[in-house]
């Protein structure tokens, strides 16, 4: 048997000091028992012995019948300290069996005496009392000896009770105990159990969360993390999977190209340069994605390094406008903006350009015609931003995902155009690591409008 359960543990914990408890109120209620029989018993005898002193200032001979019925002996003395009238030979020997138990020298002196004593193996009470009898003068004091055998016998029984009723109530106590801790504990089991089916790689591991308490959200904590590595688990793997894809796609080109062009099966000097171009486009895709996976990576490890400063949002803006302003109207389409004043925000200058010509990319590649749009306003403490265009729009059951990396809404368009699929992840990371929002909304057909938002300085 294991002793290092917790169950075990807390059954003996519970258990000794349930012990320790009981053992004490036993001893308590034992004395409380005891002295009360005691003190029944001594007063009962003391009043007997006064009574008697009395009744022998007049009626002498009623004082043995009355001895009698109260089971007790008495014992009288003359004013020599001799006993008188003990003609019962059982009580002669008495007399004489207990020598050291009289006190006639101080009983004559008046005092009252009282006191226990043990003969044999049974003990007894002995009262003294003096006697001043005008009507027996020989008599001047009288013991009342009275066996304690009885309240020995009751206290007895009483300990007999205590001892039973505690043994009954240890013995329950002791299942009631076990069966609680083991009720307390198994789900401590259960959860170590499913950890380590965690820890193996068992992600589908889910705990019954059966109580409120911190037991409970203990469970509902461990179903959480299963959950999310799990999640965790299949991003990754997905991830893997869209990071292979993607790479081998232009090393299959590259690989392809270069093979025609080594084994000289180009016909014209036109056609080698249109190949050599191919070659040329698919190795700066593949340093776009090695670039973009790197940034990645450096900011879900928190690697990458931001200067937060206070920034006029409105320049930044200004300045990425103008960086795009070309490349829009080489593709005919306008370029507005609207631009509020607004307090300065806490921000990297440096990311936040890089995310707004993300998304003034996005905007002009994905539309064909009309306008785009910058907004600068502000709202409730924040300088918000808003990018939006007049191209296609995003189908609002892709809208979800456009911030996953390596997600395309058109996959082979997107690819046409240039895209890599990691530009919206690495946009939301960047805003999201200088403390903003990033948001999307639109319409298929309408058009897109990205609202990023930055808390003011
Ligand atoms: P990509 O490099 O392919 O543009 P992004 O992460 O920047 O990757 O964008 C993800 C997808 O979201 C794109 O493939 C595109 O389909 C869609 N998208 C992004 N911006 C816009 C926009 N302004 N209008 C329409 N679709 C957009």
């Amino acid at each position: 048997m294991k002793w290092n359960k917790v169950y075990l543990k807390l059954s003996l914990t519970m258990f000794s000091l349930f012990l320790v408890i009981l053992v004490l109120l036993s001893m308590v209620i034992n004395q409380l028992f005891s002295n009360f029989y005691t003190k029944k018993a001594h007063e009962e005898a003391n009043e007997l012995a006064l009574h008697l002193s009395v009744m022998l200032r007049d009626r002498i001979y009623a004082v043995e019948t009355m001895a009698e019925f109260s089971e007790a002996s008495i014992y009288l003395v003359n004013g020599q300290g001799q006993f008188l009238d003990m003609s019962a030979s059982t009580k002669q020997k008495k007399i004489q069996a207990w020598p050291n138990v009289w006190e006639n020298a101080q009983l004559l002196q008046g005092k009252q005496i009282e006191k226990e004593f043990t003969a044999g193996d049974q003990l007894y009470l002995l009262h003294g009392i003096p006697v001043h009898s005008s009507k027996n003068p020989v008599i001047k004091g009288i013991y009342v000896v009275s066996s304690l055998e009885h309240m020995i016998e009751s206290i007895r029984s009483v300990r007999y009770l205590i001892g039973l009723a505690g043994f009954g109530t240890l013995l329950l106590a002791l299942g009631c105990i076990f069966i609680l801790a083991k009720k307390l504990s198994a789900p401590l089991v259960e959860m170590e159990a499913a950890t380590r089916n965690i820890a193996k790689g068992e992600l589908e591991v889910r705990l019954p969360v059966r109580s409120h308490d911190e037991v409970g959200s203990l469970s509902s904590a461990i179903n959480d993390l299963a959950m999310e590595l799990k999640r965790y688990r299949d991003t990754r793997s997905e991830f893997f999977a869209n990071v292979s894809h993607e790479l081998r796609t232009p090393v299959t080109y590259l690989k392809g190209y270069a093979n025609v062009l080594t084994h000289g099966l180009v016909d014209h000097e036109e056609e080698k340069q249109q190949y050599l171009h191919i070659i040329a486009d698919e190795a700066h895709r593949l340093t776009v994605i090695i670039n973009d996976l790197f940034e990645l990576a450096k900011m879900e490890e928190g690697k990458m390094a931001f200067h937060l400063e206070s920034v006029d949002v409105r320049r930044a803006v200004e300045k990425s406008v103008n960086k795009v302003r070309i490349k829009a109207e080489q593709k005919g389409l306008q370029l507005v903006s609207a631009l509020e004043t607004i307090p300065r925000c806490f921000v990297d200058p440096v990311r936040l350009e890089q995310v707004l010509l993300n998304l003034l990319d996005n905007a002009i590649r994905y539309t064909t015609k009309g306008t785009i749009k910058l907004t600068l306003q502000q709202e409730n403490g924040f300088g918000v931003i808003l990018i939006s265009d007049s191209g296609s729009g995003i189908p609002a059951n892709e809208l979800p995902y456009i911030f996953e990396r390596f997600y395309r809404v058109e996959k082979s368009r997107s690819r046409e155009f240039g895209g890599t699929g990691l530009g919206l992840a690495i946009a939301q990371k960047l805003v999201q690591l200088q403390g903003g929002t990033i948001e999307v909304e639109s319409a298929m057909g309408q058009g897109t409008v990205f609202r990023l938002s930055f808390p003011f300085v």
